[in-house]
């Protein structure tokens, strides 16, 4: 895909694109996702990573780290999350201090997705204890096999076997001062960028993978509610057609939101859509389980594909509706980007 120009169509040729633009990329990613063809299997490596040391690395980072997660030849993991430090990243304490020409770095990441295969981790670590919390940070590239790192994976509920969770420990770990991404302390301001190139097209596979659920629950019902009671048969059709229409509303969002952004305008659908869409995702899933009855108990039976979306339908409903929560807390748990809608779109007093 890089080298046919098909891997970020918007960008430029030498960076793996064509100079697309935002309504034929809109296009390519919905006839990708239509075709299960994942753009990559190392989702936060293309998607926040690479385009972060495009934006603020120097050039030997950007040939060395970031071309190499575009030609899929590394992969990167994003190293923001602690146990004390989720919601609220700026109360990071990993902590990075500096040595001559080298870093010395201790501390711990949690939920850091594909650390057990990454060659690298872009590293949100403290650098000023004495600052105000957020302005005392850093982002550090930490090659994964620099002696004192250690992985250790958290198996998930429905596919234990393929873990993609994990926990990082750095202990003592000597990493050259040239890691360093950007400016000393500047690892906020640099988050706030990272994180918005991954807020682009989210949605449009996350609609995709909701529509996709939709139409399974379409074909699943008619024999999944033959045998209930009338009244219990009624509720069951209001539900399912309640979430036909969020699902076509999500997609309306999506697009209201797409067009804002075309326009050049702020889109505050962002947020808006990442909570409607993962959780009517969830809601659905739930209700076509529940509509299920007894039977859809039975989890961890299908064999799944670690690398597939998160947001493509796999497993049985339970089994999608363990997984829904992976969309509704990631990225910007719910009750956050409540906060967001609340404060910035609505315009209402912090709490
Ligand atoms: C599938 C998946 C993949 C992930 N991948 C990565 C990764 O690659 N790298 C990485 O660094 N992290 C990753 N994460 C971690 C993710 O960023 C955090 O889980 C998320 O930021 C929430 O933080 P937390 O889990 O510490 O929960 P907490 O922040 O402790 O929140 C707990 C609960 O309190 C609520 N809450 C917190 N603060 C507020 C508030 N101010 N107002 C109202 N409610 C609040 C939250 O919404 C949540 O319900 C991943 C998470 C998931 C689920």
């Amino acid at each position: 895909m890089f080298d046919a120009g098909w891997l970020v169509p918007g960008w430029p040729p030498e960076l793996g694109g064509r100079n697309a633009g935002p309504l034929e990329s809109l296009v390519f990613i919905e006839e990708l996702a239509k075709a299960h063809v994942p753009r990559t299997t190392n989702v936060q490596g293309l998607g926040i990573v690479a385009p972060s040391i495009l934006d603020y690395g120097s050039e030997a980072q950007i040939r060395d780290y970031a071309m190499p997660i575009l030609r899929g030849e590394a992969t990167a993991c994003l190293g923001m999350s602690e146990p004390g430090a989720g919601s609220d990243l700026a109360s990071l304490s990993t902590r990075a201090v500096r040595d001559g020409d080298h870093f010395l770095i201790n501390g711990q990441k949690v939920w850091t997705s594909g650390a057990n295969y990454a060659d690298f981790c872009f590293l949100f670590c403290r650098t000023d204890p004495e600052a105000p919390k957020h302005k005392g940070i850093s982002i550090v590239l930490v090659d994964m096999d620099t002696p004192g790192v250690s992985v250790r994976p958290l198996p998930e509920i429905v596919h234990p076997h393929h873990p993609d969770l994990n926990e990082v420990f750095l202990t003592d770990v000597t990493v050259p001062a040239e890691n360093l991404v950007g400016e000393l302390n500047d690892g906020w301001a640099m988050a706030n960028g990272s994180l918005a190139h991954e807020r682009g097209m989210v949605w449009v596979s996350t609609v995709m993978g909701l529509e996709e659920a939709m139409q399974h629950l379409l074909e699943d019902a008619p024999h999944l509610t033959k045998r209930m009671a009338a009244a219990e048969r009624a509720v069951a059709v209001d539900q399912i057609v309640r979430l036909a229409i969020d699902t076509t509303a999500a997609r309306c969002l999506g697009y209201r939101g797409f067009a804002k952004l075309m326009r050049g305008g702020s889109a505050p659908e962002q947020a808006l859509m990442k909570v409607f869409a993962s959780e009517t995702r969830q809601r659905l899933a739930l209700t076509a389980a529940e509509i299920q009855g007894a039977d859809a108990v039975e989890v961890g039976t299908v064999e799944m594909d670690g690398h597939q979306s998160i947001d493509e339908p796999q497993g049985t409903w339970l089994e999608q509706y363990f997984h829904s929560f992976a969309n509704t807390i990631s990225a910007g748990a719910s009750e956050i980007q409540r906060n967001i809608i609340a404060e910035r779109v609505l315009g209402l007093p912090r709490g």
